[in-house]
C-alpha cells in the first residue's frame, strides 16, 4: 500500500483525497493534513461580508470527512524535505511515498506598510467579519479597494466586492454619499480576456464606480488617509479595503520548492522537480489565474497521474488549466467565466450571463462539492 501525504485541505487537497479514495482505495492510504479544523469556499467570504451568512454557516468541518482511505490530521506543517518526502508538523512527522503540496497562497500583509494598521480586507473569514462591522458604521466618504499585488486569488473578486458594495449602499439609501473606487496594477480587470474585462468595466461604469488601472500601490499613509503609489502620486480614501499581496507559504519557500516566490511544476501533470512530489493549486508558478476551480481540476490530474504511474501507464489527459468561475454582478445577477489556459494555442475565456439562473447554479456548485468532500 502506497502512502500519499497531502499537505493542505483546500480545493486541491480535498478533491485529490476524494478522488484517490474513489479510485485507488485498495492501493493507496491518504493522510490529509491542514492547520485548520474547517474549509470554506472563497466566495462565501462575500456572503459573510454582506451579512447573507454568518461565519459559522460557511465553515465545513474536516471532522465530517468519512471516506474510506482518508485520514485527516489537524496539524500545522512546519518543515518539508522534498528530497526524502519527509514532513514535520507541530503534531508529528510523516514519510510519504508520494507527497502532494497543496498549501495554497498566504497573505503578506506586512508587504504593504500601513496596511495591517490602516486597512481592512475580505479575503479571510475574520477579515470579512470585521469589514461587515466597519461597513455598518460607514455612512459617507470614499471607499478605495486597492489591489496590492499580482497575482492574487480569484481575479474578479475585487470587482465583485465593488459591485456588491454598490448594492449595499443603495439598499441603505445612502449610495450618493459614498464614492467607490478600485485601483490595481493590471491594465484591465481580468487581463486574459478583453470580453470579460469589458463586461466588468461596463458594470462598474453603470454604477458610477471608477477603476484606476496600472497603479502600483506601495504603502498606506494612515495619518493622511492616502495610498502612496510607486509612481510618486497618491490616492485619498476614507476607508481602505486591500486585496493583500499573496505569496507561497513560508514553509514552502524554506523547503526550497519555490523559485521567484511560487512553485514551478510540469504543466502537464503538476510534478515538481523532486521525484514523487507534486504541487497543485494556488502555490504553483503556472501562468494562470489562481482560483479554486483550477486547483480542483489540477487535483484530478494529479490523481490520474498517480493512478497511471501505479499501473505503469501514461497520463491520458494532461492538465489544461480549465474551469468555470462564477462572478457576482450585484442585484442577484451572476455571470460565469469559462476559462482554459493551456488547452489551446493561447488562453481563452468567455462570459456566460449574467443571469439569475446562474445564481442558482453557483449555489449548486457549492452544495455538490460539500456533499462530495464532506458527505453532508
Ligand atoms: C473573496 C474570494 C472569492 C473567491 N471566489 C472564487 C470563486 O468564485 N471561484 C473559485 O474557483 N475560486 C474563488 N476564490 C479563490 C479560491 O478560494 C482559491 O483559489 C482556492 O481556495 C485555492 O485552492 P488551494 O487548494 O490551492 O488552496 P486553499 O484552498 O487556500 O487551501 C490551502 C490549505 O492549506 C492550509 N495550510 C496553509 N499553510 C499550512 C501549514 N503550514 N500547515 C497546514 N496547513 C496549511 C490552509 O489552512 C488551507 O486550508 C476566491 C477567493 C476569495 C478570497
Amino acid at each position: 500500500m502506497k502512502h500519499v501525504v497531502i499537505l493542505g485541505a483546500g480545493f486541491a487537497g480535498l478533491e485529490l483525497a476524494t478522488r484517490l479514495s474513489e479510485t485507488l482505495v485498495d492501493e493507496v492510504h491518504t493522510t490529509l493534513i491542514d492547520q485548520n479544523d474547517s474549509f470554506s469556499f472563497g466566495f462565501s467570504k462575500l456572503d459573510v461580508l454582506f451579512g447573507r451568512k454568518s461565519a459559522s454557516d460557511i465553515l465545513l468541518h474536516y471532522d465530517d470527512i468519512s471516506r474510506e482511505g482518508i485520514e485527516f490530521r489537524r496539524e500545522r506543517v512546519t518543515a518539508i524535505d522534498p528530497e526524502s518526502r519527509h514532513v514535520t508538523t507541530d503534531g508529528g512527522s510523516y514519510d510519504a511515498d508520494i507527497l502532494v503540496v497543496a498549501l495554497g497562497a498566504d497573505y503578506d500583509r506586512a508587504a504593504t506598510p500601513g496596511f495591517a494598521e490602516g486597512g481592512i480586507e475580505y479575503y479571510s473569514v475574520a477579515g470579512a467579519e470585521r469589514m461587515r462591522d466597519v461597513l455598518a458604521d460607514f455612512d459617507s466618504g470614499t471607499i478605495l479597494i486597492g489591489i496590492l499585488g499580482h497575482p492574487y486569488k480569484c481575479p474578479p473578486a475585487p470587482f465583485e466586492g465593488a459591485l456588491l458594495l454598490h448594492d449595499h449602499f443603495v439598499e441603505r439609501g445612502i449610495r450618493d454619499a459614498v464614492e467607490i473606487r478600485v485601483a490595481g496594477p493590471m491594465a484591465a480587470p481580468v487581463p486574459i480576456t478583453q470580453e470579460v474585462s469589458q463586461s466588468i468595466l461596463d458594470a462598474l461604469t453603470e454604477r458610477g464606480i471608477e477603476y484606476m488601472p496600472n497603479q502600483q500601490l506601495a504603502a498606506l499613509d494612515t495619518e493622511a488617509n492616502e495610498v502612496q503609489l510607486a509612481s510618486g502620486g497618491s490616492i485619498p480614501y476614507d476607508l481602505f479595503v486591500g486585496i493583500p499581496v499573496h505569496r507561497a507559504p513560508e514553509v514552502v519557500e524554506r523547503a526550497g520548492l519555490a523559485v521567484n516566490g511560487w512553485v514551478p511544476v510540469e504543466k502537464t501533470n503538476l510534478a515538481t522537480r523532486f521525484p514523487d512530489v507534486y504541487a497543485v493549486g494556488d502555490l504553483t508558478a503556472l501562468p494562470m489565474a489562481k482560483a479554486g476551480v483550477f486547483a480542483e481540476a489540477g487535483a484530478r490530474v494529479v490523481a490520474d497521474d498517480i493512478t497511471a504511474r501505479l499501473y505503469g501507464e501514461q497520463l491520458e489527459r494532461p492538465y489544461e488549466g480549465a474551469g468555470t468561475c462564477y462572478l457576482e454582478f450585484g442585484d442577484g445577477m451572476v455571470g460565469m467565466v469559462e476559462a482554459n489556459f493551456f488547452g489551446g494555442p493561447k488562453p481563452t475565456a468567455r462570459l456566460v450571463g449574467p443571469s439569475r439562473e446562474l445564481a442558482a447554479d453557483k449555489v449548486e456548485f457549492a452544495s455538490t462539492r460539500r456533499e462530495r468532500w464532506f458527505g453532508s
